[in-house]
């Protein structure tokens, strides 16, 4: 006779709710985020204390929200998102649901601060278990701040379930990454305890996959981009030799979203098959972009996995695109120097994929809009082969006996030995044979120095040479050997805005020491002495402004301290740009320059300074 049913009050049903969307730290982190982005927002701070048990707090430069929609904004099933069912089949924004701040509202305090662009006075709201305590007008930046505190407070049972503060920062820091590597045309910064953990620039998607994964994926990225009616796919696969032992630096987006894909996964490790060891995992960074109808979003959110319409063709797509790319980049630049040039004969590269799997997607319209250029077998050999035929004149060379500039032979770091035996052999050549007209260095397109060795040929990218030339000479300057300064005739007066002078006085004693001769004359103005001796005079003030310029482009890079900055400011600065034309006798001094450096195979920036070429890949090429 007893009835035993009971309606749950709402707290306790917002709680058991919120457990679904909220299950640590690092679950607000992404919705914070995500809302964030979804309000337009081109700065988005992220600040946590105490791996986020403490705090958890957005502060974006978004739209913002009026006082109403401030309050709204915590009721459960509350989105400006969508107002129809049809609208879950177009969805862009990153939310849709209206559950997140709901949920965080029930299982922590929150402080909600938002002012809506363009008006004066924002709103302030406090909240804990889902009652709201306290709403009044504040100021406040235009956009919305919100710090969730005390996380699961009146949960005790699911506090104690969080893991050590190591482990939940590190989901922190994953949610971070995969929320700022899918929008690199946002700035986000990462604050831990008041330590600054990350600050990402605006930038370029390349930029930000450095600047997220390190310095050492510079020029080790290869740019994957595919365009049909049906779907786009672009990003960044990283070179074969940069696959790691560990998984980890791979990451997969559909309309930005993050999502986890075995399938999708497989079909990448099968593009790079046989061009990495069996064991190892490529880095890889790639957008499908496709209509929202194609796909089912309508997953849990907190869910990674995804649902496509046609699961075959993404992942025949999907192995094509990064096949193509790898194919692409084996080939141009042709045989890459930090490429085991057997790559491009392995069937994975050379192999039409279509071949088998052509019949099978044959009906779909997506094979119908990828056009015979895209695919991943038909590359346009002419073009790649015109510069073949210009240097057809330099003749031919002695057989292949001489030194090898590839990877199997090269000491893993360069060792004393690999240098000189290069540039003795780069000398040697050169000199024994100065009266023969074809094994002179020879100029191509104003931009690179082809030059002869036992092996085959090198072709050597003048700038990031000369780059990599003046880096280091000017390292040993502020060591010990001071660059001869060259007095000015007329000493100029260079006036400067009051930043830049506060720049170069602080930086006043190394500049000396590279061979600029400054003297502050007071105003934010300084009298130009003298120039490095090594520059060309007559115009001292565009090569200071040139040179603040590129330092304030490389301060950017927070990795790199300010000397570090400035020298290599005045490498690239002062270096000889592609387009200028060289004599033989300067292009002679750059070889036997470069191969004297300690690194001469990159520049500071990281891009190679030359490329080898061996007559037995040639060979090879031919057939
Ligand atoms: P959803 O994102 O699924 O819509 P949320 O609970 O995350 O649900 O947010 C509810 C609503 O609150 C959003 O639809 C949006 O209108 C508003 N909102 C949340 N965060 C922000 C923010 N940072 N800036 C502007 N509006 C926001
Ligand atoms: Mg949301």
């Amino acid at each position: 006779m007893a009835d035993i049913i009971n309606l749950l009050p709402d707290n306790i049903a917002n709680q058991i709710a919120a457990g679904e969307v909220i299950q640590r730290p690092a679950s607000a982190v992404k919705e914070l985020l995500e809302n964030a982005v979804d309000a337009g927002a081109s700065e988005i701070q992220l600040i946590i204390k105490d791996a986020g048990k403490e705090l958890v707090q957005v502060i974006d430069n978004g739209k913002g929200m009026s006082e109403t929609d401030a309050r709204m904004s915590f009721e459960r099933h509350a989105t400006s998102k969508i107002k129809t069912i049809e609208d879950l089949f177009h969805i862009r924004t990153m939310g849709f649901r209206g559950e997140a701040l709901a949920s965080i509202a029930a299982v922590s305090q929150v402080e909600l601060k938002t002012r809506l662009r363009g008006t004066d006075l924002g709103s302030y709201i406090e909240i804990d278990n889902s009652a709201i305590r306290k709403q009044e007008p504040c100021q406040t930046a235009e956009g919305t701040s919100i710090a969730m505190k005390n996380l699961f407070f009146n949960v005790p049972a699911r506090r104690n379930f969080l893991k050590s503060n190591a482990a939940e920062m590190r989901h922190i820091v994953d949610e971070f990454i995969r929320v700022s590597m899918a929008y690199p045309q946002v700035q986000f910064t990462l604050t831990n305890n008041t330590q600054q953990l990350f600050y990402l620039e605006k930038g370029s998607l390349k930029q930000r996959i450095i600047a997220i994964l390190g310095q050492h994926y510079n020029a080790r990225l290869v740019s994957v981009k595919e365009t049909t009616d049906y779907m786009d796919v672009n990003g960044f696969v990283g070179k074969p030799e940069t696959a790691k032992k560990t998984r980890g630096d791979q990451f997969f987006f559909v309309n930005n979203r993050f999502i986890k894909s075995p399938y999708l996964n497989h079909a990448i490790m099968n593009a790079f098959a046989e061009m990495i060891p069996a064991d190892s995992y490529p880095l890889y960074v790639l957008f499908i972009d496709l209509d929202p109808e194609h796909i089912d979003i309508n997953v849990h959110p907190t869910k990674q996995e995804i649902k496509f319409d046609d699961d075959k063709l993404m992942y025949a797509f999907v192995q094509s695109a990064v096949k193509h790319a790898l194919a692409q980049f084996s080939i141009t630049p042709t045989l890459d120097f930090e490429l085991d040039p057997g790559i491009q004969h392995l069937d994975a590269v050379s192999k039409p994929f279509t071949e088998q799997q052509q019949a099978q997607s044959a009906n779909s319209s997506l094979y119908k809009t990828f056009t015979q250029a895209n695919q991943a077998h038909v590359i346009d050999n002419n073009s790649n082969l015109k510069h073949w035929k210009d240097l057809y004149d330099i003749g031919k060379s002695t057989p292949d006996t001489g030194i090898r500039a590839t990877r199997e032979e090269q000491p893993s770091a360069f060792g004393a030995g690999f240098e000189s035996r290069f540039s003795a052999s780069v000398i040697d050549e050169r000199w024994q044979d100065t009266t023969i007209d074809h094994k002179v260095p020879v100029q191509v397109h104003l931009q690179y120095i082809l030059s002869q060795i036992k092996s085959g040929f090198i072709l050597i990218d003048q700038q990031s040479a000369h780059e990599r030339i003046l880096y280091e000479r000017y390292q040993r300057a502020l060591l010990d050997s001071p660059v001869p300064v060259q007095q000015s005739l007329f000493p100029q007066t260079l006036p400067l805005l009051p930043a830049d002078a506060a720049l170069i006085s602080e930086m006043l004693p190394d500049l000396q020491v590279l061979g600029y001769d400054l003297e502050p004359f007071g105003n934010n103005t300084f009298v130009v002495r003298g120039t490095p001796a090594d520059i060309q005079t007559g115009n001292e003030q565009a090569s200071i402004e040139g040179l603040l310029e590129q330092f304030k482009h490389f301060s950017n890079d927070l990795k790199v301290n300010r000397r570090e900055q400035l020298v290599r400011s005045m490498a690239h600065n002062n270096s000889i740009p592609a387009g200028k034309s060289l004599s033989t006798r300067e292009m002679q001094n750059i070889i036997d320059e470069l191969f004297a450096c300690a690194m001469p195979t990159s520049s500071p920036g990281g891009k190679y300074t030359y490329i080898s070429f061996k007559l037995s890949d040639i060979a090879k090429m031919f057939g």
